[in-house]
């Protein structure tokens, strides 16, 4: 016999309240809001659904120790059914990190490090040694359901000497393998200047709001020309907040410039999770509401843009027959303290906060 859950009086992103009926884990029904009953009936008025959201860089691998966090910790525990390790591991550990979606509710995939080491240093790609073609691919190969694309680190502590040379590598890997490919930005050298230009289409850029002086933008906050070319090209923007890459001043001068996120990430690790200034992706979220940016548009960054971007628009909508992955959520309308990685502070009035998701068919109260 089949278990129906329903969700009752949920609102979607453009306030049209509905009940959701979901039978054995799978979306059975959409229909106005309080037309729907079940063996189980949770009643959520006042909580907005959306499909399960989607943080595209955090890092998962615990054992790259502070670099590292538990799964669900950074997943379904705070309303994210599905989450990718941006780089963590490369060749020589991504089968462990792969063998840890076993423990974990939350949806894991993950961005191969072009260096086989992947976090084990922080300047993994010093030594060119270290980016090993047949490793890789060989890696690709053996978990095409797990690799979603690559990850490179281009600032001056992770590349050290080495330059330019291991973006033009890990680009060549990502054509081979057909995968779009995720770089890091930070302090130069290298440019922000010289990396863009190397960039194809659907690759990200994350951090894209940093604050360091190698920005994307002038001091007048004017967008780079590298970086509008990098746009029409279809290079993506992505936040990847993290401890040191995420700034107001910046922010606000972007939107002001028209310079808009493609998708929110967190970069969340144990350390910026329990002591800041990441805290969780909601968090991140309400950062964007501040920054003025609608709802709507907010959680298009963390539910169908990341999900088109990982090519699996499955995981960004809510449809009759779909396995469920939903996060239901508040918006609190209540000041919220908001810092930046610079350590400036806005207050923001409006407070995401996850409530529950509904991963893999099951529900789960965060
Ligand atoms: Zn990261």
């Amino acid at each position: 016999m089949a278990e129906r859950i329903v969700l009752q009086n949920v609102k979607r992103v453009n306030e049209e309240a509905i009940d959701l009926a979901i039978d054995d884990g799978v979306i059975a029904e959409i229909a106005g809001a309080g037309s729907l009953g079940g063996d189980r009936v949770i009643d959520l008025a006042g909580c907005y659904v959306s499909s399960g959201w989607i943080d595209l860089h955090v890092h998962a691998f615990p054992a790259f120790d502070p670099y590292g966090d538990e799964i669900d910790e950074i997943g379904v525990k705070q309303g994210v059914t599905t989450i990718v390790d941006a780089g963590s591991c490369g060749a020589d550990r991504i089968a462990e990190l792969a063998a840890s979606r076993a423990q974990a509710r939350t949806r894991l995939f993950a961005l191969l490090n072009v260096s086989r080491i992947g976090l084990a240093r922080i300047d993994e790609l010093s030594d060119l040694v270290w980016i090993d073609r047949a490793q890789a691919m060989s890696a690709i190969r053996a978990l095409p359901d797990f690799i979603v694309g690559l990850k490179a680190r281009i600032s001056s502590s992770v590349v050290r000497e080495s330059g330019l040379e291991p973006l033009r590598i890990a680009r060549q890997f990502a054509q081979v393998a057909s995968l779009p490919l995720m770089v890091h930005v930070g302090s130069k050298p290298p440019r922000t200047e010289e990396i863009l230009p190397l960039l194809a289409e659907g690759d990200v850029v994350t951090h894209y709001l940093n604050g360091k002086s190698n920005k994307l933008f002038d001091d007048a906050g004017r967008p780079l020309p590298e970086l509008m070319a990098a746009r029409a090209r279809g290079v993506r923007l992505d936040v990847g907040h993290g401890t040191a890459s995420f700034s107001f001043r910046v922010a606000e001068a972007a939107k002001a410039n028209g310079v808009h996120f493609d998708t929110i990430s967190s970069d969340l690790y144990r350390g910026n999770r329990l002591n800041g200034p990441v805290y969780s992706l909601a968090r991140v979220m309400s950062k964007f509401l501040y920054l003025g940016y609608p709802l709507k548009e907010v959680v298009a960054g963390v539910t169908s843009r990341a999900a088109a971007w990982l090519n699996m628009p499955e995981l960004g909508r809510i449809q009759v027959g779909d396995r469920a992955n939903l996060t239901l959520f508040e918006v609190r309308r209540e000041p919220v303290a908001l810092v930046d990685s610079e350590g400036d502070e806005r207050i923001g009035h409006l407070h995401l906060a996850a409530k529950g998701v509904i991963a893999n068919g099951r529900f789960m109260e965060c």
